[in-house]
C-alpha cells in the first residue's frame, strides 16, 4: 500500500499537481516554434529542462514557472524546434573512415578519381594500401573509356599506383576497384574462380577489370586486413576511436543525437563499450551486431547492452545482409536485370543459417534486422520472419528489413500481417532514380521501387535513414528527398510516392525511435523523455520547399546539455 502511494506521488510530482514549489529546471528554451511530434500536443512554446530529461513542455507562462536562480535561459528567437533527429540506418566507422580515407563521393569523373590517388600515393609509404570509398560509375559526368558495365580498366590505376595497393570501394560498399598490385597480393588472376554469391568482373575476353562484387571483395579485403592487423591492437584502436569521434562530430553538426549503426563486429562492440564506461561518447548509439550464427551462439551473452554509459549504447539487435545493392547488380531479384541478361542478382547470406539466426533470435528477445534490397531478398526475408512470427504474433517484436528498396506489391500486405518494419533511406531513392529503369525496367521502377507510400497507407512502420557513408549523412537532404523524391537532374521518380512532410519528420524521430524500441525516452518533445533537441534556421513544415534542402542546425542540445551551436547563432 505504501508503495502504492510512493509511486502516486511521484506521478503527481511528475504531472506537477499537489505540489507547491515547482522544480529548478536546469534550462528553460523559450521564444521557439516547438514540433513536438506528440499527437496530444503537437506544438509548444517553451520547454524546461532538469538534468538530462523534458521537465515541462507548454506556453512560455507554464514553462517559467520552472526558472530558478540558476537556470540557465536559452531565447530561440522564434526558431523552429524539434527533437533530436535519429539516423536510422548508418554505419558509424564507415562514416568516420570516410572522413579519414579518400572520400570518392564528389568525384565527378573517374580521371579525377585517378587523380586523387595519384596525390595519395605521393604521400603514402612504399607497400602502404591507399584506400577510398565512395565512387559511382552512374553518378560520373562521362563514361570511361575503355570500360566494361561502366566500369574503367585497372590498368588506369597501375600507371599511378604501381607498387601501392589501391582498394576503392563503391559507395554502395557492395563493390570494390582494385589495381593490379591488390590483384597481385589477393592472388587473383584472370583465371581465379569467383566465390559464393559475389563475381570477379571480367569483360567478354576474360581480362579482369578489377571490379569485384559483393562477397568477392572479401578477396582483396582480406589482404588489406592482413596489412592492418600487422599493427598494434592498440594502434588500431586509436585510429578506431578516433574515427568514431569524427562521426559524431559530424552528427551533432546536423542534429543527429542518435545513431543507429547497422552491423559491427563483436570486438567493435567490446570497444565502443569501453568508451561508454569512460564516458567518452558524444552521442547515442544503437547497435546491431554483424556476424555468422556459430560466432552469435558463442557470445549470445552480450546482448542486451542497455543504455550503458548515461544512456548512449544500447546493443540488443542483430544484422544480416541477405543481398547486395542495385547499382552493383547485388539486389536479388525474382526476374532477371533489364541490363544484364539472365543475371538475377546475388544472395549473400545462406538462407538456412539466416533461419537459425531469426531462431536464435526470437528465442532470447533479439532484433532481427535484415539487409534486403531485391524482390526475391525481400521475399524470403518476409518469409523467414513469418515462420517465427506466428509462434506468438501477439509479441512485440519490432524486425526490421533494412531498405525494403524493391519489394513485389504482393508482399507489401505482408509486412503489415506480420508488423515488420521497412527501415527505408529516403535519399536512396533520388540519388538511384537515374539508373534504376535502366536496371529493373520501366514496369518495375514504377511498381516496386521505394514504396514508402504504399507501405505507410499499408499501415506499415516507415522509419529513415541515410545509410551513411553510403550517402551523406545530412538529414535535411534526405527530408528534401523523402518529400519530393527529386533526383538532381529536377524530376520527380514517381512523385506519388512521396511522403508529406509530418510524416517525413516523424520517420527521423519518433519512428525511428519505434524501430529501436526506444520510443519511451526518444524521438518527441514530452516530459519524461531525455532532453535531446534540434533547434533549426527553418520552420521545416512551413518553409518554401528547396529550403528544406538548405536549413541549417543553429543549435543540437543532448541529454539536456548544448552539444553544438552553430557560431552565426
Ligand atoms: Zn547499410
Amino acid at each position: 500500500m505504501i508503495d502504492l502511494f510512493k509511486s502516486i506521488a511521484a506521478i503527481l510530482l511528475m504531472m506537477n499537481i499537489g505540489t507547491t514549489a515547482a522544480q529548478e529546471a536546469s534550462l528553460i528554451l523559450k521564444n521557439a516554434r516547438i514540433q513536438t511530434m506528440d499527437a496530444t500536443r503537437p506544438t509548444a512554446e517553451a520547454l524546461a529542462i532538469l538534468g538530462d530529461r523534458i521537465l515541462k513542455v507548454g506556453s512560455e507562462a507554464d514553462v517559467i514557472k520552472y526558472q530558478g536562480r540558476d537556470t540557465k535561459i536559452i531565447d530561440a528567437g522564434g526558431s523552429f524546434v524539434m527533437p533530436g533527429l535519429i539516423e536510422g540506418h548508418g554505419h558509424i566507422h564507415g562514416m568516420g573512415a570516410s572522413l579519414i580515407e579518400l572520400n570518392l563521393m564528389k568525384a565527378a569523373s573517374w580521371e579525377e578519381i585517378v587523380d586523387m590517388v595519384e596525390q595519395a600515393v605521393k604521400k603514402a609509404k612504399p607497400g602502404d594500401w591507399i584506400v577510398g570509398r565512395g565512387w559511382h560509375q552512374e553518378k560520373w559526368d562521362r563514361k570511361p573509356l575503355p570500360s566494361h558495365l561502366g566500369y574503367p580498366y585497372h590498368q588506369t590505376l597501375d600507371m599511378v599506383s604501381p607498387r601501392n595497393p589501391v582498394m576503392l570501394t563503391h559507395a554502395s560498399g557492395h563493390s570494390t576497384y582494385a589495381n593490379a598490385e591488390a590483384l597481385r597480393q589477393a592472388g587473383i588472376t584472370a583465371k581465379t574462380a569467383s566465390p559464393k554469391g559475389g563475381d570477379i568482373v571480367r569483360d567478354p575476353s576474360g581480362n579482369l577489370v578489377g571490379v569485384l562484387e559483393e562477397t568477392a571483395q572479401g578477396l582483396v579485403y582480406g589482404v588489406y586486413s592482413k596489412w592492418m592487423s600487422l599493427k598494434s591492437e592498440s594502434e588500431r584502436k586509436a585510429e578506431w576511436q578516433r574515427s568514431i569521434r569524427l562521426a559524431e562530430e559530424e552528427c551533432l553538426r546536423h542534429g543527429i543525437t542518435t545513431f543507429v549503426d547497422a552491423g559491427s563486429s563483436f570486438k567493435q562492440i567490446e570497444w565502443m563499450r569501453e568508451l561508454a564506461a569512460q564516458d567518452r561518447l558524444k552521442i547515442r548509439h544503437w547497435m546491431m551486431v554483424r556476424s555468422g550464427i556459430e560466432s552469435l551462439k558463442k557470445q549470445v551473452g552480450v546482448f542486451p547492452v542497455m543504455n550503458e554509459g548515461k544512456g548512449r549504447l544500447t546493443v540488443n539487435a542483430i544484422k544480416v545482409s541477405l543481398d547486395g545493392a542495385l547499382g552493383s547488380y547485388g539486389a536479388w531479384l525474382l526476374e532477371p536485370y533489364s541490363d544484364r541478361t539472365g543475371f538475377m542478382g546475388q544472395n549473400t547470406f545462406s538462407v538456412p543459417e539466416l533461419r537459425e539466426i531469426a531462431r536464435l533470435a526470437w528465442d532470447r528477445n533479439i532484433q532481427l534486422c535484415v539487409h534486403a534490397i531485391g524482390d526475391r531478398a525481400n521475399r524470403e526475408t518476409v518469409d523467414i520472419f513469418a515462420e517465427q512470427i506466428r509462434r506468438d504474433q501477439r509479441k512485440d517484436h519490432r524486425w526490421r528489413v533494412e531498405h525494403a528498396q524493391h519489394v513485389h506489391p504482393s508482399d507489401i500486405p505482408r509486412f503489415r500481417a506480420w508488423n515488420i518494419i521497412a527501415s527505408m533511406q529516403g535519399i536512396h531513392c533520388t540519388s538511384d532514380a537515374p539508373y534504376v529503369p535502366k536496371r529493373l525496367g520501366e514496369e518495375r521502377a514504377a511498381t516496386e521501387s521505394y514504396m514508402w507510400r504504399s507501405f505507410i497507407d499499408a499501415g506499415v512502420l516507415v522509419n529513415n535513414g541515410t545509410d551513411v557513408p553510403v550517402e551523406d549523412i545530412d538529414p535535411f537532404a534526405n527530408l528534401h528527398a523523402s518529400v519530393t523524391r527529386l533526383t538532381t537532374n529536377g524530376t520527380a521518380f514517381y512523385p506519388e510516392q512521396r511522403m508529406t512532410r509530418a510524416e517525413a519528420l516523424r520517420s527521423y524521430t519518433l519512428d525511428n525511435a519505434k524501430a529501436m524500441f526506444q520510443d519511451n525516452d526518444k524521438g518527441s518533445i514530452v516530459a519524461g523523455k531525455l532532453a535531446d533537441i534540434v533547434v533549426m534556421s527553418e520552420d521545416l513544415l512551413n518553409c518554401p520547399e528547396n529550403k528544406i534542402r538548405s536549413a541549417r542546425v543553429r543549435m543540437t542540445i543532448l541529454g539536456g546539455v548544448v552539444a553544438y551551436r552553430d557560431t552565426d547563432f
